[in-house]
């Protein structure tokens, strides 16, 4: 065997328990229909832009899946199984079979099977892409168009705490105590993807995506696709303990939270009679899901206000890569 046949024999074909992959012995894998629609989503991740090269391989492995399962939990679609291409610097164990414990742990976690994938070698940063498949019964994907005048915005979990994370990482700072500083950088390297409520934002969202880039330019983005404006109470948008009291002492200002990226978390347009009983079922599952603002008519960008009225002067709206 080559070296390359051996390490994916080793790492991967454990993980590939599901009937599709067929022991990751052929050229390609299965996914069978059940007349249900196809969802198909891909996200890489690249080191020092995704992830920092000193970041454990554990975290590395499950965010590399995990921003995939965002994506597919902000479709409406549960997941059915995902491939995984690797370009990988060297084949050292040390750092391959850790990563292969995590992503396996959450394959199974999430009910997402990995089908197979590829493994290049590569001179530069490390890059771990998925494309993750889910699935929705027909015609039920949700879209960021759909959005309609009077449906409220609303978003789960918190907001920022990555981004707090990553810069407690980036800068080695102490300003943060221990504990909470370890719950925020979780976060960055953690992503919950909200799988559980896939099926919830089918039966009462007009329009969803996943908070991957920041709140505000993500928000901007399902309003475009819906041909909508909205307008968001800052005071609303929901804090971590940490967040908030950063914000209290003048470390960090509300506008870095709602541009800042990595949130993964569901961004939704729910149409008021409907807003109880999803905020309520959100809970029931254990994410707790708050309304931030309403859509509103017209085309220009939301507007995001303080508890006085006037609107939050941005400096960026989200992460771009260019
Ligand atoms: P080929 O060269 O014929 O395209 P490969 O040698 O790349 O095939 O892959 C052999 C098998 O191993 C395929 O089933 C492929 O899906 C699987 N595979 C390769 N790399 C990975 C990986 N990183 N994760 C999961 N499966 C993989
Ligand atoms: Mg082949």
């Amino acid at each position: 065997m080559s070296g390359e046949d051996s390490l994916i024999a080793r790492y991967f074909r454990p993980l590939a328990s599901n009937p599709g992959a067929f022991g990751l012995g052929d050229d390609a894998a299965l996914l069978k229909s059940d007349g249900d629609d196809l969802v198909v989503t891909t996200d890489a991740i690249i080191e020092n832009v995704h992830f920092l090269a000193d970041d454990p391989p554990e975290t590395v492995a499950r965010k590399a899946l995990r921003v995939n399962l965002s994506d597919l939990a902000a479709k409406g679609a549960n997941p059915a199984g995902f491939v995984l291409t690797l370009a990988l610097r060297d084949a050292d164990d040390s750092w391959l079979a850790p990563f292969a414990r995590a992503l396996g742990e959450d394959a199974a976690q999430f009910g997402c099977p990995l089908l197979g994938g590829d493994t290049v070698s590569t001179p530069g940063p490390l890059m771990i892409s998925v494309t993750a498949f889910g699935r929705t019964p027909v015609g039920r994907m949700i879209h960021r168009q759909g959005a309609k005048p009077g449906d409220r915005v609303v978003v789960t979990g918190t907001i920022g705490d990555a981004f707090l994370g990553l810069d407690i990482l980036r800068t080695k700072s102490t300003a943060v105590e221990t504990a909470a500083a370890a719950r925020l950088i979780d976060r960055y390297r953690v992503p919950q993807p909200r799988t559980g409520l896939a099926s919830l934002l089918r039966d009462h969202a007009h329009a969803a995506m996943d908070v991957s880039d920041g709140l505000a330019g993500d928000l901007a983005k399902l309003c475009a696709a819906s041909g909508v404006s909205a307008r968001v109470e800052a005071s609303l948008v929901p804090l971590s303990a940490a967040a908030r009291s950063l914000i209290t002492e003048g470390r960090v200002g509300i506008e870095s939270l709602l541009a800042g990226g990595d949130d993964y978390e569901i961004l939704c347009a729910i149409p008021e009679g409907k807003l109880s009983s999803f905020i309520e079922a959100a809970g029931a599952a254990g994410v707790a899901a708050t309304a931030i603002g309403i859509i509103e008519r017209g085309t220009s960008p939301p507007r995001f206000v303080d508890g006085s009225g006037s609107e939050l002067v941005m400096r960026r709206l989200s992460y771009s890569h260019f």
